[in-house]
């Protein structure tokens, strides 16, 4: 069912199965909240575990003739579908500022990094190598051919309603899976308005499923207990992607995790400030700091740490908070909840000696609005440092050498990304190397891009998305040991 909502915009808001949009099978239906206002936007189709079987179903149903489509077909509707989402980035944007209240600039540059992953494997997926050598004993050749893994479970978070679900459907298309796709409840429509560019784009019926639900324990469940999925891809919490990782172990199924991230940004006493600042701002503040990316903890060097503090406070502080769709640099975040957290992360440090150096408190009217906030002085064993604050909120600490801002940077579970602002390259790359973490920003406080492998270590995940490594995870070698 195509739906006009109260923001004006079209937009389908049933389950897509099998190449059809069907209400739930027990007709349930849940909202969807602009964060902006707190009021609905939407009802869209609670899918039940009875859905996500015939989502499986369909995928199954679809799977040969898609894992047999040439790569080149394949290709080409990925790439038609990039285009279709750039045709249409100015209405997805707006969406995606409307169910996840991210402001305009996030949500458009979010659209344009999501629709890449289409375009990055529109091209990959003509490149699935494979491998002949001759065994070492000289008696046959060793012949490695890559196959479609199969029936892709894909599960989304909301920060990035876009970005994560073409991050997951492009490679696995390209790689000749079929797929069901269970969006964040926070942000389904975004999903929904993709399914029906891939439609648009000539994917055939069935090989893509999306199933918006607010069951997803009992959805996960059912779907990872059906021996026919062969592919688990999560991105969310460190919490669920455990919890994921027990149940998917019954059918041993091929888990890629890309879960919370704990990122500390250093800045070193030779950095050039101009360059750390700005690098800091995007790191922190992109998408109001509701990112897995977010730099979470500042190190700064004692000799610059007041002056950088200071540019830092001032930047954050002429940020414009308010609604999205109002063009404010800073939108509200995702629900109360989280707006929640992030007070009391901020009233705890402050309990335990920061300074507030700007922000630290919450905004006006009924959006979950935060303030950008700026805290000096955080004792470095205050929660603010050990707990994802996703909000706007940078707690600086400071440090003295090189083996400190590392062994601080280090003390967390997680191992996501981490970045490093220095004069001096090949200080800056000793440290890239020391530092516990899947990727380093040097000098940059962006990191993603769909041709570069993106992922975590230690608590942060398994596996790489995007670049040629993303398409691999899709994939299962075949080796056939051959005697010519
Ligand atoms: P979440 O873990 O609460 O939810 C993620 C997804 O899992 C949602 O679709 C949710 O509905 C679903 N889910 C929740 N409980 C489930 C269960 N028991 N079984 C199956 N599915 C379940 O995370 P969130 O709040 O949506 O997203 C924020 C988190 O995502 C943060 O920790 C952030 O760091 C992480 N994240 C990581 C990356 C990355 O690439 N590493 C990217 C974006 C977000």
């Amino acid at each position: 069912m195509i739906e006009d909502l109260v923001t004006g915009l079209s937009v389908p808001t049933d389950l897509w199965i099998g190449g059809q949009w069907r209400p739930a099978a027990d007709g349930g239906r849940f909202d969807v909240l602009d964060p902006a206002t707190a009021r609905p936007i939407a009802s869209v189709a609670n899918g039940t575990v009875e859905d996500a079987l015939a989502c499986v179903d369909a995928a199954d149903a679809a799977a040969a003739g898609w894992a047999a489509t040439p790569p080149r077909q394949r290709g080409e509707i990925l790439r038609r579908a990039f285009e279709l989402m750039i045709e249409r980035e100015d209405e997805i944007a707006e969406l995606m500022v409307r169910e996840n209240g991210k402001a305009r600039a996030d949500a458009l540059g979010e659209l344009r990094y999501a629709a890449e992953f289409f375009r990055w494997f529109s091209e990959e997926a003509v490149r699935i190598t494979g491998e002949v050598r001759t065994a070492p004993a000289g008696t046959n050749q060793i012949m490695v051919i890559r196959q479609p893994i199969g029936i892709s479970f894909l599960i989304t978070p909301w920060n990035f309603p876009a970005a994560m679900a073409t991050r997951k459907m492009g490679p696995a298309l390209a790689a000749g899976c079929t797929v069901l796709l269970k969006p964040a409840s926070e942000t389904p429509l975004t999903a929904l308005v993709i399914a029906d560019i891939l439609r648009e784009a000539g994917v055939p019926d069935g090989v893509v499923n999306v199933l918006p639900s607010r069951r997803s324990g009992a959805v996960a469940d059912a779907v990872l207990s059906d021996p026919r999925v062969r592919k688990l891809s999560f991105t969310g919490s460190t919490e669920v992607g455990r919890t994921l990782l027990r149940t998917a172990s019954e059918q041993v199924i091929s888990c890629s995790m890309e879960l919370g991230g704990n990122a500390p940004l250093l800045v070193l006493e030779d950095a050039d400030l101009d360059v750390a600042v700005e690098g800091a701002l995007l790191a922190k503040m992109r998408n109001a700091g509701e990112a897995c990316t977010a730099a979470n903890r500042m190190y700064v060097h004692r000799s610059v740490a007041d002056e950088f503090t200071r540019r830092l406070g001032e930047r954050m502080g002429a940020l414009s908070v308010g609604p999205g769709v109002d063009d404010a640099a800073v939108g509200p975040l995702v629900n109360q909840s989280s707006l929640d957290k992030v007070d009391e992360l901020v009233q705890d440090a402050i309990s335990e000696g920061a300074t507030v150096v700007v922000g630290a408190a919450r905004g006006e009217g009924d959006g979950y609005f935060y303030t950008p906030t700026v805290l000096s002085g955080v004792s470095p064993t205050s929660r603010i440092l050990d707990e994802e604050i996703f909000g706007p909120v940078a707690p600086v600490v400071v440090f003295d050498t090189d083996e400190e801002a590392v062994r601080l940077a280090n003390r967390t579970e997680y191992g996501l990304v981490a970045y490093v602002f220095t004069g001096d390259l090949a200080r800056g790359l000793r440290i890239s190397e020391a530092l516990e973490a899947g990727m380093v920003g040097l000098n940059r406080g962006v990191v993603s891009d769909p041709a570069a492998p993106f992922g975590g270590v230690k608590q942060s995940g398994i596996g790489r998305e995007g670049g040629h490594e993303g398409l691999l995870e899709y994939t299962e070698s075949k080796y056939i040991a051959v005697q010519w």
